[in-house]
């Protein structure tokens, strides 16, 4: 076994030497010369029930599959210590094809623990996917467990609050209803939860792995069996990404341990500036006191991430006004890219969250970059300063 850091070069790259490349090849074939009838047939029918190809095999159409996505799988299964992977054009895409597997084996009822990404949160309780949802506390999660329950589902660090969750015990409440972990905010580079016994790790692509701001992407590591299944509902709905997107994602593999590293030491150096600010009230940032309270950090993540959350001590229209007075720090949604970004989750991301579980308006959230945090401080002071 090779390390982390190995791995993000070189998992889903084994072949190059062979080939007599150095680069990844881009293969964008929407569809592929097929032979003779039968085998094509062959072919057809093991990619659509979500079998993978077999060597030489013809790959009959780019729905059914694409050689870059599958490295970017590969990679994502590696990093996340998995034996598979399965790539969706966006995180949304991910979760309704989690939520579509769960109803299809006739187990559409989900347990979620709040808060999650508004978006995940939003298709949950609207039931569009067929679902039906009990949100549950950590604590709650074996009482919430139903005769049909398909995913226990949580987010660690959560978004928008970075609250942890400590995923062994909802594993052991759950017992043998599978536990799927939005490790969108970790990355496999500070969180691994498969270590902990979850059976599904998802991540919104389009943050950390993209890194760059610049793609859409959703990825979920599981083991073979969900990996069929959730390829069967890739094949069937279309939800796929894009080769080119997988192209860059895969490249953005190589440079992840680098940048969430690097990410994370800013976020420390910012969080604790935030701290002492006097106009600022709560920072939810795991390294501060009280806000690690199962002991998390140093067991189940390695340090305390790149993202945080702090409230405006002055109220929410104090808070709007430092997302007009910044002028590095770029007030938008999405994170985890190399660039700083700031934005109000009530008035954006969580909007359409109910109002009982809605973050309060008066915070923020910070995705810290790879600037000299002594800029992002800057910034920071002169749009809090005038509040
Ligand atoms: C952004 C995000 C998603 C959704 O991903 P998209 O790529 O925007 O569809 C899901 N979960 C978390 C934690 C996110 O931050």
């Amino acid at each position: 076994m090779t390390a982390l850091d190995t791995d993000a070069i070189h998992a889903g790259r084994e072949d190059l030497s062979a080939l007599g490349v150095h680069a990844v090849p881009l293969d964008m074939s929407s569809t592929y010369p097929v032979g003779d009838v039968a085998d094509g047939g062959q072919a057809y029918e093991r990619l659509a029930t979500g079998q993978r190809p077999e060597p030489g095999e013809t790959l009959v159409y780019q729905r059914l599959w694409n050689p870059n996505v599958d490295r970017f799988e590969r990679g994502v299964a590696a990093l996340e210590k998995a034996p598979e992977a399965v790539a969706y054009a966006s995180g949304m895409a991910a979760v309704a094809a989690v939520l579509h597997a769960c109803v299809l084996a006739q187990t559409p009822h989900i347990v979620a623990v709040r808060p999650l990404y508004g978006g995940t949160d939003h298709i949950l309780a609207s039931a569009m996917m067929g679902t039906r949802v009990t949100y549950a506390e950590p604590h709650e999660v074996a009482a919430a467990i139903e005769p049909d329950t398909g995913v226990v589902l949580l987010e660690t660090p959560a978004n928008p609050t970075v609250d942890l969750v400590a995923i062994d015990d909802v594993v052991a409440q759950a017992g043998n209803v599978p536990v799927l972990v939005d490790n969108t905010f970790a990355t496999p580079v500070l969180q691994q939860p498969m270590a902990h016994g979850a059976a599904l790790v998802l991540h919104s692509a389009t943050k950390f792995m993209g890194g760059h701001g610049d793609l859409l992407g959703g990825v979920v590591a599981c083991s073979p069996e969900w990996a069929a299944r959730l390829r069967q509902v890739r094949a069937m709905t279309g939800a796929l990404l894009a080769p080119m997107s997988a192209y860059y994602l895969h490249r953005g593999l190589q440079t992840l341990p680098i940048r969430v590293r690097a990410q994370q030491e800013h976020a420390q150096h910012v969080a604790m500036w935030l701290a002492d600010h006097p106009l600022v009230g709560e920072v939810h940032y795991p390294s501060l006191p009280g806000k690690d309270p199962h002991g998390v950090v140093g067991s189940q993540m390695t340090g305390p991430g790149t993202m945080l959350a702090f409230t405006v001590a002055a109220g929410a229209e104090a808070a709007a006004k430092v997302l007009t007075r910044t002028s590095l720090i770029t007030h938008a949604v999405s994170l985890g890219g190399v660039d700083t970004l700031i934005q109000q989750p009530a008035g954006l991301t969580h909007r359409p969250v109910e109002a009982a579980a809605q973050p309060n308006a008066n915070l923020l959230r910070l995705s810290v970059g790879l600037e000299d945090p002594q800029d992002i401080t800057d910034d920071l002071h002169k749009a809090l300063g005038e509040s």
